[in-house]
């Protein structure tokens, strides 16, 4: 899978670290959700670039006006599966639930050009980036990413990266990134709290 796809694919995963300072994902803050979520997608292991990025998954996104707050929950729980099954790809309720999920997503088929036949999501909005994202997960199983697809194992991390070391033994994202985050989150906080 190309960095631009993988950065899709991570700027959705890695979404999660955006919910406590947006409000848990309302429609009034889906735009700045979005931009936020672009920025992660940028992580090592991915060497994407940061504006197409940004327009690609703005372009998905759709008017941020138009999302319902179902939408983005439907959206957030389709994240949220994803994140499970990579941190236990086992359990067989989750299947079941993501896959109830993926029932109401907006999919099509594309035929670019002779002899190829793509999934790609219908339309944009919430469900249409949950749609991208399972299609990205369904063409990361094909070629052979998604077992290399890991979580940080820190606690209060839990961020996407390749493990591209050989043996697949990696377990966490690099530290510089866990620390750099640990002190965002801790200002957002002090913001927060007016401190
Ligand atoms: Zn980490």
């Amino acid at each position: 899978m190309n960095d631009a796809r993988l950065s899709l694919l991570f700027a959705f995963l890695n979404s999660h670290d955006l919910d406590d300072w947006d409000d848990a994902l309302v429609p009034e803050h889906y735009g700045d959700w979005v931009r936020a979520a672009a920025a992660n997608g940028l992580v090592d292991g991915s060497e994407g670039d940061a504006g197409v990025l940004l327009a690609r998954l703005a372009a998905l996104a759709g008017d941020p006006l138009a999302a319902t707050t179902a939408e983005l929950a439907a959206m957030r729980d389709v994240r949220d599966g994803l994140i499970a099954m990579l941190l236990d790809e086992d359990d067989a309720t989750l299947a079941a639930v993501l896959d109830g999920l993926a029932r109401d997503l907006p999919l099509r088929l594309r035929v670019p050009e002779p002899g190829r036949v793509e999934l790609e999501p219908a339309g944009a909005g919430p469900l249409a980036i949950a749609a991208a994202a399972l299609v990205l997960a369904h063409d990361a199983a094909v070629d052979g990413t998604w077992p290399r697809i890991r979580l940080c194992h820190a606690d209060d991390c839990h961020w996407a990266f390749v493990d591209r070391s050989r043996n697949g033994s990696r377990r966490w994202c690099s530290m510089g990134d866990c620390g750099a985050r640990a002190k965002a989150r801790a200002y957002r906080a002090r913001q927060r709290a007016g401190v």
